[in-house]
């Protein structure tokens, strides 16, 4: 079956540099460093990036410990993306 992208339903990492109004417009992120949930994409940046005009998605996902994730994909509907210790993390996460 063919997958669909999950999207960023919605992101409070404000200082990113595709965050506007608290929503994601970074055409594909990617999540996950070796073994923690966060937002790999995340950049801070004096230029605006992303196309304002689209919401992100999943791009890729490298949590595979976590229920969503199909083949280092996110099988999520959407994501939930915020803040968690200074970085940003996937709150969708849910482990197996
Ligand atoms: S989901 Fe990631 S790339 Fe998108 S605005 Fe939030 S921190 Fe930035
Ligand atoms: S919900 Fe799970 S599989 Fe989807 S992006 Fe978040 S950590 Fe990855």
């Amino acid at each position: 079956m063919t997958m669909s992208m999950s999207k960023v339903k919605a992101c409070e990492v404000k200082d990113c540099a595709y965050n506007k109004s608290k929503a994601c417009h970074a055409l594909a992120i990617t999540v996950g460093d070796a073994s923690h949930p966060r937002c790999d994409t995340f950049t801070k940046s004096a230029a605006k990036g992303g196309d304002i005009a689209s919401t992100g998605s999943v791009g890729a996902c490298k949590i595979d410990s976590c229920k969503f994730n199909k083949s280092l994909e996110c099988s999520a509907k959407d994501i939930m993306v915020g803040l968690h210790q200074g970085h940003a993390d996937c709150k969708t996460f849910i482990a197996r």
